[in-house]
């Protein structure tokens, strides 16, 4: 069996008890919790396992027709239902396989999109009225539910007010609250919790990642973030961040070129992200919080932030945010690392 097919440990028991009552399990549901916890997995693991011919405790057996057919990529009876762009990221061939109609092969011609397209869910319908391959049910995984514009949001909720048989729907987000209201108002709802230390821990040291615990600090407790920028990052605590926030903690003001230098070299999103991630522990620590990404500048954080100013820290947070929505192709990079750094100081009482 594939890893997508599997759940993860600190899923195990949660799928366990989902699954296992089939009797009056709905045919909409919608998977939520914070980015990097192992949503997408999760609703493809269940996926699985609501095909497999003889589940074990709900969990896919791995060794039935069904479960081999998943594991092949070709099961019939699934599709996946993502951004053109990810069905790339995530290495499907040019043929579809289990994506949706002919999504992934009329990519040839323009940049993949990022959005879901209603033409992706028009062509469940002839899915829908072909019988199942062996009298089982069909699964629809849709991730992430966000990337769905209104036109396509609209599509699926005709889809769920009318739901086919033997059809079961999985739907994956961040947050629900980005969605067509009355699109979650169709679904039941999964909400997967942030896993506990000791799981998340024990697996990144199954991936071979050192410092374990310091990039899990770094991506809030989310284990498949922790891997991931502990693949695209170098330290889980940049030296240029402690750079940054050591004079602010002495109230001085940092010499910020040197930064500046070394940020223009790094993709904008890596150090946005960082960026985002240091302002909210800065307004952890404005409020008496314990900081939650980087433990080990605490003390600096905290000293910073008795200086700053919390209205200040939101907006440059806000402002943090929008940046990070365009990050990937900046106007001028040079002109948003100082602009970002100037606002950052601004918020920590430090006009530059
Ligand atoms: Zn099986």
């Amino acid at each position: 069996m594939s890893d997508l097919a599997q759940f993860l440990p600190w899923h195990e028991q949660l799928a366990t008890s989902w699954l296992s009552d089939r009797e009056r399990f709905a045919h909409a549901w919608l998977i939520h919790g914070l980015p990097g916890i192992g949503k997408r997995q999760f609703a493809l693991a269940a996926a699985g396992s609501l095909l497999c011919e003889s589940p074990i405790q709900g969990i896919a057996c791995g060794h039935c027709a069904a479960c081999l057919w998943l594991a092949s990529g070709n099961h019939p009876d699934l599709r996946r239902i993502r951004p053109e762009a990810m069905a790339m990221e995530e290495g499907a061939s040019a043929s579809g396989g289990e994506d949706e109609g002919d999504a992934a092969s009329s990519a040839s011609k323009k940049a993949p999109s990022k959005d879901i397209r209603i033409d992706q869910l028009r062509g469940l319908t002839s899915w829908f009225n072909t019988a199942t391959h062996r009298g089982g049910w069909r699964v629809a995984v849709l991730y992430p539910a966000q990337a769905m514009n209104h036109i396509s949001a609209n599509a699926l909720l005709k889809v769920l007010e009318e739901p086919p048989e033997h059809t079961v729907f999985l739907l994956v987000a961040d947050a629900p609250d980005r969605l067509l209201p009355t699109l979650v108002s169709r679904c039941r709802r999964m909400p997967l919790p942030v896993p506990d230390k000791s799981h998340s821990m024990s697996w990144l040291e199954g991936q071979g990642v050192n410092r374990a615990e310091e990039w899990l600090a770094s991506a809030g407790g989310a284990p498949l973030l922790a891997l991931q920028i502990s693949k695209t990052n170098e330290n889980p605590c940049p030296e240029w961040l402690a750079q940054l926030i050591s004079p602010l903690a002495r109230a001085q003001v940092p010499d910020i070129g040197p930064v500046a230098d070394q940020l223009e070299k790094i993709p904008p999103e890596i150090w946005i992200d960082t960026l985002q991630r240091l302002v909210l522990d800065l307004l952890l620590a404005a409020a008496n919080a314990p900081v939650r990404y980087f433990p080990a500048l605490e003390r600096q954080t905290r000293l910073a932030a008795g200086h700053a100013s919390p209205v200040g820290l939101a907006e440059a947070a806000k402002w943090l945010a929008q940046q990070r929505a365009t990050a990937s192709h900046p106007l001028n990079a040079k002109l948003l690392v100082h602009a970002t750094l100037q606002r950052l100081m601004i918020a920590c009482g430090k006009a530059v």
